[in-house]
C-alpha cells in the first residue's frame, strides 16, 4: 500500500508530461480491421519498361496520405497482390515543405505541380508568395493535352496544386475562379453541388471556357473542346467514378493532344479516412486508387510511349499493419497519429524512362524529372 501511494503521483505526473509533450494529432493507438472482397491486380508485360523509348504521355497518380503502410494493408488484404506493388520500378519520396518537416497536402501538390517547394496552405506560389508556373502551364504552349481528377473536391489541395496560385488552400472561391484561365483541358472532381454554391460569376466564367456535363455519358462531352465533368458525389457511395474517369480522362486527352498528354489523377480520401483512424476505410480507398492504377498501366502498356508514375504527398496517420491473413481478405492496423507524419511515401513507376524515379528523391524532383522527360529540357536545378 504504501509503495503503491508513492507510485500513483510519479505515474500521474508522467502521464501529464507525455500528453503535454504530445501534440494533440498524436494517438496512442487507434486499432481497426477489415475483411477486403478480393479485386485483383494486373500485370503488364514490362516490354517497354525502363527503356528509353520516347515518352508521349506522363500519367501521374497521386494517393492522398498513401504511405508504406496504406499501401501493405491494401495489398496484404487483396491476397497479397496490388497493381502497384507488381511494378518493378520503386523508389521513395521525401515530402517536408519550405516551412514545415511536415507538410501538408497543398505544398506537397504544389511541389508536385511546379517542381519547387512551398510553404504548407500555398498553391502555385513560391514561399515569397510569387506565381509558380505548373506542369500544365508549361506543357500546353507545348501542344500537350492537361488534365486533372480527383476524388476530392476540384479545389481541394492536389487537384488545385495544378491549375490554381493562391496563398491559401481555404480560399475555395478564388482557386475556382483561377480554373478558367488555367492550362487544363479536362477537370473532373466534386462535386455539383459544389459547383453550383460558387458566387454566380464564376459559375458563368467557368462554362464560358469549359462544357460543363453531370454526366459523363451526355453528348456535349465528346463534342467539346475543353471539359468539366461534375459528378454527384466522390465519397464512398461513388461506385467506380476514380476508375472510369481515369480511362475516360486518357481517352479525351488522347484525342486532343498534338504532342501528348500529362494527366494527374488524385485518390484524395486515404488521407481523409487515415485522418479519422478509419482502417476498413483506408484500405478500401486504397484498393480503389489502385483500379485507377490498373487502368492506366493498361493504357501504358497498351501504347507503349506512356510513362506512369504512382506516389503520395505525404503519409497520414502513422498507420500500421499489425496483422492479416492475405487468403481470406483479413487484415488489422494501428494508426499512431490522426494527422500528417513527415516519413517518406513509396513510389512506383511504369514504363519508358521509369527507372529515372528509383532511388529516393524530394516531391519536387518528380516533377522536375517529368518536365526533363517530356521536353527535353533540364528544368530548374536541384536545390
Ligand atoms: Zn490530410
Amino acid at each position: 500500500m504504501y509503495k503503491k501511494l508513492l507510485l500513483l503521483p510519479a505515474l500521474l505526473c508522467a502521464a501529464l508530461t507525455l500528453s503535454a509533450q504530445a501534440p494533440n494529432t498524436e494517438v496512442k493507438a487507434a486499432a481497426g480491421e477489415t475483411h477486403a472482397i478480393h479485386q485483383g491486380s494486373y500485370t503488364p508485360s514490362f516490354a517497354v519498361d525502363g527503356s528509353h523509348r520516347r515518352v508521349r504521355n506522363v500519367i501521374l497518380l497521386i494517393g492522398d496520405g498513401m504511405g508504406v503502410g496504406a499501401v501493405n494493408a491494401a495489398m496484404y488484404a487483396n491476397g497479397g497482390e496490388l497493381t502497384m506493388t507488381k511494378l518493378r520500378t520503386v523508389g521513395f519520396v521525401r515530402t517536408q515543405s519550405a516551412d514545415n518537416f511536415t507538410t501538408d497536402s497543398a505544398a506537397s501538390g504544389t511541389a508536385y505541380a511546379t517542381g519547387q517547394k512551398t510553404n504548407n496552405g500555398y498553391l502555385g506560389m513560391n514561399p515569397a508568395k510569387e506565381v509558380i508556373p505548373n506542369i500544365p502551364e508549361i506543357l500546353a504552349p507545348l501542344g500537350y493535352a492537361c488534365g486533372v481528377l480527383s476524388t476530392d473536391d476540384l479545389n481541394g489541395a492536389t487537384p488545385a496544386a495544378f491549375f490554381a496560385h493562391q496563398p491559401a488552400r481555404g480560399m475555395k472561391d478564388e482557386i475556382w475562379a483561377d480554373l478558367p484561365g488555367s492550362s487544363l483541358l479536362f477537370a473532373s472532381a466534386g462535386t455539383q453541388a459544389t459547383f453550383e454554391g460558387l458566387p454566380f460569376a464564376t459559375q458563368e466564367e467557368i462554362r464560358r471556357r469549359y462544357t460543363v456535363v453531370y454526366d459523363p455519358d451526355d453528348d456535349d462531352a465528346n463534342d467539346s473542346e475543353r471539359l468539366l465533368y461534375l459528378p454527384k458525389t466522390v465519397t464512398l457511395d461513388r461506385g467506380d467514378y476514380l476508375p472510369a474517369t481515369t480511362e475516360m480522362a486518357i481517352e479525351y486527352l488522347s484525342e486532343r493532344s498534338r504532342k501528348g498528354f500529362f494527366l494527374m489523377v488524385e485518390g484524395a480520401r486515404i488521407d481523409k479516412c487515415e485522418h479519422a483512424n478509419d482502417f476498413p476505410g483506408a484500405v478500401s480507398e486504397t484498393l480503389d486508387f489502385d483500379k485507377a492504377i490498373e487502368a492506366a498501366v493498361r493504357f501504358a502498356e497498351r501504347d507503349g510511349h506512356t510513362l506512369v508514375i504512382i506516389s503520395a504527398d505525404h503519409e497520414t496517420g502513422a498507420t500500421i499493419l499489425s496483422k492479416a491473413e492475405p487468403g481470406t481478405g483479413y487484415a488489422r492496423g494501428i494508426f499512431a497519429s490522426k494527422g500528417h507524419t513527415p516519413m517518406m511515401v513509396p513510389l512506383f513507376a511504369y514504363g519508358p524512362r521509369s527507372r529515372e524515379f528509383a532511388g529516393t528523391q524530394e516531391n519536387s524532383d518528380v516533377a522536375r524529372k517529368i518536365l526533363q522527360i517530356l521536353t527535353g529540357k533540364k528544368y530548374l536545378e536541384n536545390k
